[in-house]
């Protein structure tokens, strides 16, 4: 089925609205999202793929964007790819948005990662409302709603299923799963014992590791020995290994070596209950 332009062009400029107006076009269930032809049925011509030096993508159109171009950095995997495209088409779509140059909008791999915006700054706003589109459109929520639905607990494998379902990275899988897990997670991405990044739920504790610093040694990500892609149980890890402040909660640590050095670890919370303190009694 053909998406109808139409409807997109009725849904303002909300990014939740762009996408949904596009996914309530593909049906009920869960899959992949086929950005390259959601693209072409939206007249977007052409979707080329290339070196770009210092960019994951670009979208070239005219004022009235009626028509466009994407070019996609051809180095990069097939999700990063994909979520890169979805990127670009929320711009597309976006009434508000408009490129800062005549070559049209010109987005860096940072700005794939733009996820806030500080008051006043447009670029900054149009770049994280991109990439709320994209997360939208590549997961849309009801899909992930239906899926977790069927699923128990926080878990690494329901971040991976979400990979590979939806043909997306890991982080992108990560950062919507945290939105609608059952309970307050962070994952931990980590290269050889130090943090690459961190995905939290806006409810999860502050943590006392943060990018670029090293995993404390004795966590169970650094000491156990699973093999390369097997997920580990879901263990009682040692608070201070991971939060600042772990009075009261119980924290629950799971993890996964993949290639090259590189882990994924899914932090849970839990709050301990507090024993009820009786006064002693004392015999007159
Ligand atoms: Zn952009």
């Amino acid at each position: 089925m053909k998406i109808d332009r139409m409807e997109i062009d009725d849904a303002g400029a909300n990014p939740k609205k762009l996408a949904d107006a596009i996914t309530k076009q593909l049906g009920d269930t869960p899959c992949k999202v086929d950005v390259r032809k959601i693209a072409a049925d939206i007249d977007i011509y052409e979707i080329r793929e290339q070196p770009l030096t210092g960019l994951a993508g670009c979208l070239v159109v005219p004022e009235d964007k009626s028509i466009g171009a994407i070019a996609v950095d051809g180095r990069m995997t097939e999700e990063r790819k994909r979520y890169t495209i979805g990127h670009e088409i929320g711009h597309y779509v976006n009434p508000m948005h408009r490129a800062s140059s005549a070559e049209g909008f010109k987005c860096t791999r940072k700005d794939m990662l733009t996820h806030s915006a500080a008051p006043g700054d447009k670029h900054a706003k149009m770049e994280m409302e991109a990439n709320q589109f994209a997360a939208e459109l590549l997961m849309p929520a009801d899909w992930v709603r239906r899926l977790l639905r069927k699923k128990i607990g926080v878990d690494l494998q329901h971040i991976l299923d979400m990979a590979s379902l939806f043909e997306v990275s890991k982080e992108a899988a990560a950062r919507r799963y945290l939105t609608f897990a059952a309970e307050p997670a962070a994952v931990v991405f980590s290269h050889e014992g130090k943090v690459r990044y961190v995905r939290k739920h806006d409810d999860f504790p502050r943590l006392s590791v943060w990018n670029g610093q090293s995993l404390h040694p004795d966590c169970y990500s650094m000491t156990n020995e699973k093999e390369r892609g097997y997920i580990s149980d879901v263990i009682e890890a040692v608070g201070h290994h991971w939060l600042e402040n772990s009075r009261g909660v119980s924290l629950g640590e799971q993890t996964i070596a993949q290639a090259n050095g590189y882990r994924m670890t899914l932090l849970t919370v839990e709050l301990e209950e507090e024993e009820e303190w009786e006064p002693p009694l004392f015999r007159r």
